[in-house]
């Protein structure tokens, strides 16, 4: 099967994980992230914003469910938790096919509105510290990214 695992030790290495992650990641990628309140996925959004070169500070998007940054390529940041009993569609197309690349946090609230393609990062909670990363990708394209980023 085509998993990557990948551990943590600290916030700051997830953030590096976004950041390294980011320097594989063209326009139009779609990335999805899986785990526990406080696994890390807003924190792994952190680095990755970091590595898509955007300076201003990323939160996690709750309240307002998508929310856009500007960097060498834009972010497009949802956070779709409370779309759990909704299944509201937020033009999220429009945003799948766009110039940037777009990080959903609790994807599997819109699992039946994600694109073809896509990484699904499931983050699980190992301690207090530690968190283990399961990269699982869907497409050709992912597999590539996945097989470059565990090898360097
Ligand atoms: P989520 O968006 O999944 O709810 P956050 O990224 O907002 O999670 O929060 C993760 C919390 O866990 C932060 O308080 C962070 O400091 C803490 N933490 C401890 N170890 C790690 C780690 N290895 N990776 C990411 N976060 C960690
Ligand atoms: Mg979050």
């Amino acid at each position: 099967m085509n998993h990557f695992l990948l551990k943590t030790s600290s916030p700051e290495e997830t953030e590096q994980l976004g950041e390294k992650m980011a320097g594989y990641l063209n326009p139009g990628d779609v990335l999805t992230l899986e785990g526990d309140l406080g696994a890390g996925k807003t924190t792994f959004t952190k680095g990755l914003a970091k590595g898509l070169g955007i300076k201003r500070v990323v939160n996690s998007p709750t309240f307002t469910i998508i929310k856009e940054y500007d960097g060498r390529m834009p972010l497009y940041h949802m956070d779709v938790y409370r779309l759990e009993e909704s299944d509201e569609d937020l033009g999220f197309d429009e945003y799948f096919a766009g110039e940037g690349v777009t990080v959903v946090e609790w994807a599997s609230f819109i699992q039946d509105m994600l694109p073809e393609n896509y990484l699904s990062i499931r983050i699980t909670l190992l301690n207090d510290q530690k968190r283990s990363f399961e990269l699982i990708p869907h497409g050709k394209r992912y597999v590539q990214l996945c097989e470059e980023l565990v090898r360097k």
